[in-house]
């Protein structure tokens, strides 16, 4: 390196100092001080390396910038809350159910102090971690008794563990599915140690199907939903009354639900109670879907069959904490009162009228002619109703900008809008915009459409 090389590496600035400033000082409270400091000092380190590569010293207030762009960059991977204009009411991506404001006031107190997750008031000494969630859920749904452990994922898997381990599951080849990242029915069959006795084929399978499978081996049948998607046309299944009739003293009918529809009438969905009425076993769901909970796992069903599952030792694993267990109770106890509805079951009855009056009010706040409002459609998500489309309005955007670019702008705004493009226009959904969002929306893009007209 020459002098002035030197010369210009020397004049890098102290970390220390660089974080005396107020433009960093200021992002602190969003990404905390180590952190801001780790980011100025790797590129402090970029800087040098150019130098040393024979660039000139770019200047104090160039290196500031791009530490700042770095920590802005940082600071929108953090979690943080979104608009869904997406028209998929329940989207993993996107957080599942939104949980209701009561809900989250009320279980203010549990956790931010201490509580009684684990102590018997009465007795002053240990107690169960259950709360009355068994009690609430086993009325929503008409089962002797409930479980709860931390997602669905896990509930299958603590009931194949525990039911299945070295024996015989039997599923059908229409229900080895994958639902999301990574769940596979097989896969996790594999891991559990039960063996998966494969019957029937993709679109057919009989009852027949099943019963000449059974051995002395077999622990269960296992009945999937096909969360994500449907076969329609040439296709036949049993019956769960029907196979709950044929099954020997001995062998579980377990169902997994999925979407944990309860009281909600979602057309094309079988709801939990129908399984337990027509003799399944146990059902399992996922207790952030269309019940509108926190994220957890449900195991409803047979009581003895629940407290077999309850003091395996895999429960201790996959059990849910305060936050949720105070959460659920308030989610719970909502819906039996019918207090608050569900997210899914608000948006079905959404009338048209409803969702123009938003869409017009929202139109009246834009630049005129850059939106204007069409038909669309809007999905459950989350599971249910993977088949079904629901009537909705969208409000287009009429900006000669590439589609691609505009989503990635909406992306960009404070908060982030979610948004969808159909034949290459960009839509938001109106039907899963939250009511008390609106006026954000409005304002966001009011601020994105007049930059551009
Ligand atoms: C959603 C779903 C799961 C996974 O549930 P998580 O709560 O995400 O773990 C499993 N099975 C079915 C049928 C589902 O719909």
């Amino acid at each position: 390196m020459n002098k002035s090389g030197s010369r210009s590496l020397a004049r890098l600035p102290q970390i220390e100092k660089l974080l005396q400033s107020g433009e960093l000082t200021a992002w602190f409270s969003r990404l905390s001080r180590p952190l801001v400091a780790r980011l100025t000092a790797e590129t402090i380190e970029e800087v040098r390396a150019t130098i040393q590569s024979g660039e000139d010293y770019p200047g104090i207030e160039a290196i500031l910038q791009s530490v700042i762009e770095r920590c802005r960059e940082m600071a929108r991977r953090r979690i943080h809350h979104l608009i869904n204009a997406t028209g998929v009411m329940l989207h993993t991506n996107l957080g599942r159910a939104p949980i209701s404001k009561a809900a989250w006031r009320s279980a203010e107190a549990v956790n931010t102090g201490f509580s009684n997750l684990e102590l018997d008031l009465q007795t002053g000494k240990r107690g169960k971690r259950r709360g009355i969630i068994p009690d609430l859920l086993s009325l929503l749904v008409g089962a002797q008794d409930a479980l709860m452990v931390n997602n669905n994922a896990a509930a299958v898997f603590l009931i194949l563990s525990a039911l299945g381990k070295g024996r015989e599951v039997i599923v059908s080849r229409g229900e080895q599915v994958q639902i999301g990242g990574g769940f596979r029915i097989p896969e996790i069959l594999a891991q559990t140690g039960a063996r998966m006795m494969e019957v029937g084929t993709t679109n057919i399978t009989h009852l027949e199907d099943y019963t000449g499978a059974l051995s002395s081996d077999t622990a269960m049948i296992l009945i999937v939903h096909a969360s994500n998607f449907r076969i329609r046309g040439f296709t036949a299944r049993p019956e769960i009354r029907e196979l709950a009739a044929a099954l020997p003293e001995g062998v579980l009918l377990v169902v997994d639900q999925g979407s944990g529809t309860t009281t909600e009438s979602i057309p094309g969905e079988q709801s939990v109670s129908h399984y337990l009425k027509s003799g399944a076993h146990l059902v399992s769901f996922s207790g952030d879907k269309v019940l509108g909970g926190p994220q957890a796992g449900f195991i409803v069903g047979k009581r003895d069959l629940i407290q077999e599952l309850s003091r395996h030792p895999l429960n201790r694993v996959i059990r849910p904490g305060k936050t949720i267990y105070s959460l659920m109770e308030e989610a719970l106890i909502a819906r039996l009162n019918r207090d608050a509805e569900p997210p899914v079951e608000a948006v079905l009855k959404l009338s048209m009228e409803e969702l123009r009056t938003r869409g017009e009010s929202l139109l009246a706040e834009l630049v005129p002619d850059s939106a204007r409002l069409v038909e669309s459609s809007v999905t459950t998500g989350g599971g249910s109703a993977p088949d079904e489309c629901f009537p909705s309005l969208s409000i287009e955007l009429q900006i000669r900008d590439k589609a691609q670019i505009l989503l990635a702008e909406l992306r960009r705004m404070d908060p982030p809008i979610i948004a969808t493009i159909e034949d290459g226009r960009v839509l938001l959904n109106l039907a899963t915009l939250l009511p008390e969002e609106l006026p954000q929306v409005a304002a966001a893009l009011k601020r994105l459409l007049t930059q551009k007209s």
